[in-house]
């Protein structure tokens, strides 16, 4: 398998199966319900490790919590710790409800603190960090090698986190002494403080993965300075750290009109209760992951278009098998190409290669594509009657409903798109 590395800027082979495969990824800063541009990375990422996985590799994926930063502070001032913790099961929701699974870890910062704090002493006893009244920056001047990442010249670099008593404009924060209005603090031998974001990264990766580990899965819009940083502080420090660093590229608003529904429609969780999974699913898919991917009202009625004619393929479907699946490992192999899995997929359809389609479908989440829709009428009924109940309240008459229906072998869930429910065969 070969995956485009940011660091090398060509392909990199993967070791032969079972690796094992650690696999980094930078999750959110947690202040409100999160962005939909953040299910993009978590959406890449939790496909790859599925592949890997169903390719005989050993994965262990990590997805860190930023729950320590000023956005945080700023946005509760007094009670950032409370809406951190929030904002971290709202995030655990969000994702968990795209039907991937959850990561293998999900470390928060603010539990790596002692593993952090002995990463920055580290630093600064072999000269790569220093201490000024109770901050601690990274000596980006005892790191050669800076910029190598993000491609940058190192003396053509803008300054990171202003401050006249830093020996140099790149230096970044490893350790920032607390403020007034900050209300988590912890600590360490540099002072009372908390911790830069770029540090926490680097701690928690190495903390689960070793010092060594294959992959580094970021959004493209962190390539710098966040990525370049949590490198440099790894490598100062002798650790190889990631070897294959991927970047997805951006889910975008822009390059058309904004719809209204799409403009009110911002966060993971509005859009699975609009569209559904399935449809956020297959609209991610139709991208290649380095490519940017434009979300509107058009994308994804054409996504939910494609998640309705496989649904129909299996309705009342009796003919099975076929399909090459070597051709898809080919696809997936050569640096994860999802666009084109996706037209295979097609093909599998349109040819009725069925038992193909739906174990592709399952790598990607989608596995319930290939279960719906073939209720009975008399269940499709009940479905209708509870919604109805719903609609006048009556919900004991809309449990009585569900339960004859879960009896009869089939879940009701309630979508966004019409008719406004689903049925899917109970395993
Ligand atoms: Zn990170």
């Amino acid at each position: 398998m070969r995956l485009y590395s940011t660091l090398s800027r060509r392909l990199e082979q993967l070791p032969a199966p079972p690796g094992p495969i650690g696999m980094y990824v930078c999750g959110p800063t947690v202040y409100q319900r999160a962005h939909v541009g953040n299910a993009r990375p978590f959406v890449v990422f939790s496909w790859l490790a599925r592949w890997l996985r169903a390719r005989g590799y050993d994965v262990t994926f990590v997805h860190n919590i930023t729950d320590v930063n000023d956005s945080i502070y700023e946005a509760a001032p007094g009670a950032s710790a409370d809406l951190a913790a929030r904002a971290t099961a709202w995030y655990v929701e969000d994702v968990g409800s795209l039907g991937l699974g959850l990561p293998d870890h999900m470390p928060k910062a603010t539990e790596t603190i002692a593993e952090i704090v002995t990463m920055i002493e580290r630093l600064v006893s072999s000269g790569h960090a220093y201490v000024v009244e109770g901050d601690v920056y990274f000596r980006v001047s005892s790191y050669p090698d800076y910029g190598e990442l993000s491609n940058q010249r190192s003396d053509e670099m803008a300054e990171q986190e202003p401050n006249p008593l830093k020996e140099d404009p790149r230096d970044f924060a490893l350790w920032k002494r607390t403020k007034a209005g900050e209300d988590t603090a912890w600590d360490s031998p540099f002072g009372r403080g908390r911790p830069g974001w770029h540090i926490e990264c680097s701690a928690m990766a190495e903390t689960l993965l070793g010092s060594a580990f294959e992959i580094h899965g970021a959004g493209l819009d962190i390539v710098f300075p966040h990525n370049e940083n949590e490198l440099a502080q790894s490598r100062a420090v002798g650790s190889e750290y990631a070897r294959i660093w991927m970047h997805n590229g951006m889910l975008r608003f822009v390059g058309e009109k904004m719809s209204k529904s799409i403009g009110n429609v911002q966060t993971i969780r509005e859009v699975i209760d609009r569209w559904g999974h399935e449809t956020f699913l297959l609209f991610l898919l139709s991208a290649h992951w380095r490519k940017p991917i434009d979300f509107s009202d058009e994308t994804m009625e054409q996504a939910q278009a494609q998640a309705e004619s496989f649904r129909n393929v299996f309705r009342g479907a009796k003919v099975d098998g076929g399909g090459d699946w070597r051709r898809l490992e080919e696809i997936l192999d050569d640096d994860f190409n999802t666009a084109e899995a996706l037209a295979l997929f097609h093909s599998w359809r349109a040819h009725g290669e069925l038992d193909a389609l739906r174990r592709g479908l399952e790598v990607f989440g989608l596995g319930s594509l290939a279960e719906e829709g073939s209720a009975p009428l008399a269940i499709e009924e009940r479905a209708r009657a509870r919604q109805q109940a719903r609609a006048e309240r009556d919900f004991g008459e809309a449990d009585r409903l569900r339960e004859e229906i879960e009896a009869a072998g089939w879940e009701v869930r309630d979508v966004a798109e019409s008719p406004g429910f689903r049925l899917v065969r109970r395993r």
